[in-house]
């Protein structure tokens, strides 16, 4: 069995992965981290564990700032310090993050907030905040000898493995749920070449037998359940703070679905308060789509249970019914005194149309945060005058048919920008353009 592959393997992991372990959340079983991490047996998920504190110097990320090298450049692994000891030589990276912070007069005057930034992880390589976790969980499946990856998505995860998988070269599975997948992600996860395959159901279908086939079929599995996507994402938080000159805001706002990203902005805000980086901490406030939000219930009931629900709602990247890390979100809202709320469809889609015309643009779920800032203000629980910043996770141009539809959709949007078509004369321009005033 020692084959030059697993030769290559063992001297990747004895220099890269030394100081790091596996621990599931639930039990506390803990396994080595030189494999395709699935679940645990007692059906929780593993956690990366640092088995060495992090030697952390906020100059060097300064410095990294002004260099070219590729691992500085990245807004992962400028922080790498803090993230997984993975061998430099496999990872995989375009760079990602470098994601701007933005203020607009509209958007504070919409949501009432008049210290509102937006962090707009659409700026990433493939228009999502996913690539910060699949450098990572890419980099780690080459460390480990991984022969193809997979996931099930509901589209900016396809897209994301895709891109990463064909970087590192990779064959690439993406389980996407049929007929539910906005135009520009299905596009992109086509375009990189990943082997696409349909499933008659929705994405926690798709999800349960992207899980059995990952066992069965030796696929190393880029979901969520796998903790180095996780590991990826907290850099979201680690750049945010270093933009903010370290200076904590009053809260983080940020859309739930699976939850990979409330688990991750918890675990990387605990991190920081225990390496002293952070004196006072940021509330978390995470935003559901009405039709689909069984985390806002659950928190509801005081954490009682999750009751996984059907989902529906026009932010096809949050319309998840059966979160996979509501465990560790859950742990998130309590370390944080954070809050879940809900918006419907029609909110998010204002939202959106706001942002769109701030010239700022997200996908509508990423508006979903704008959205919940509007209402937390109205019931007075984020103050007007709060340092909020809020998270637009996916890039405007993910789902051009939700701005068709909307714009198009005619009267009771006050923010409808609907295309007129005119013959090619003079006169009926003019006619048009007096119209608009
Ligand atoms: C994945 C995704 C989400 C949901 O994030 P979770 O970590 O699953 O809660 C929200 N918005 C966009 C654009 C996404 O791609
Ligand atoms: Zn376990």
């Amino acid at each position: 069995m020692a084959g030059e592959g697993d030769r290559e393997r063992s001297s990747a992991l004895v220099a890269g992965l030394a100081g790091i372990s596996l621990r599931c959340g639930r039990c506390g079983t803990a396994i080595a981290a030189d494999r395709s991490p699935g679940r645990c047996g007692c059906g929780g998920l593993y956690e990366v564990v640092y088995t060495r504190a992090p030697a952390i110097d906020l100059r060097a990320f300064e410095r990294r700032l002004g260099s070219w090298e590729a691992l500085d450049r990245s807004g992962v692994w400028r922080y790498r310090e803090l993230l997984p000891p993975l061998p430099s030589e496999r990872i995989v990276t375009r760079p990602e993050g470098n994601t701007n912070l933005y203020s607009h007069p509209a958007l504070s005057a919409w949501t009432g907030c008049t210290n509102l930034i937006v962090k707009h992880e659409g700026e990433n390589p493939t228009g999502s905040f996913k690539d910060r976790g699949m450098t990572v969980a890419i980099s780690h499946a080459r460390a480990v000898g991984a022969r193809a990856v997979a996931c099930a998505s509901t589209g900016n995860t396809s897209a994301s493995v895709a891109a990463y998988a064909a970087l590192a070269g990779l064959p690439s599975v993406v389980f996407l749920p049929a007929g539910k997948i906005a135009a520009g992600k299905l596009g992109q996860a086509i375009a990189y070449g990943a082997r696409i395959v349909q499933v008659e159901g929705d994405f926690d279908a798709a999800m349960q037998l992207v899980e059995a086939a990952s066992s069965e079929l030796d696929l190393y599995l880029l979901n969520s359940v796998n903790p180095f996507r996780l590991e990826g994402q907290k850099t979201i938080v680690f750049e945010l703070l270093h933009q903010l000159a370290w200076e904590p805001p009053d809260w983080i706002v940020l859309p739930g679905g699976n939850l990979g990203n409330t688990a991750a902005f918890g675990a990387a805000l605990e991190q920081l308060v225990r390496w002293g980086l952070v004196a006072q901490l940021p509330r978390l406030a995470v935003i559901q789509a009405e039709g689909a939000a069984p985390f806002y219930a659950a928190y509801r009931s005081g954490f009682v249970e999750l009751r996984p629900v059907r989902a529906e709602t026009v932010a096809t990247a949050i319309r998840i019914g059966n979160p996979v890390s509501y465990e560790r979100a859950r742990r998130a809202i309590e370390f944080t005194r954070g809050v879940v709320e809900i918006v419907s469809d029609e909110e998010i889609l204002d939202a959106k149309a706001v942002v769109d015309r701030a010239g700022i643009g997200c996908e509508p779920a990423s508006a979903a945060s704008v959205a919940g800032v509007r209402k937390l203000v109205a019931q007075g629980v984020i103050r007007p005058g709060d340092r909020v910043v809020a998270v637009l996770t996916g890039h405007v141009l993910k789902d051009p048919d939700a701005i068709i539809a909307y714009h198009l959709a005619g009267e009771r949007r006050p923010l409808a920008n609907r295309p007129v078509t005119i013959p090619p004369s003079l006169a009926a321009l003019r006619e048009v353009l007096d119209d608009a005033g």
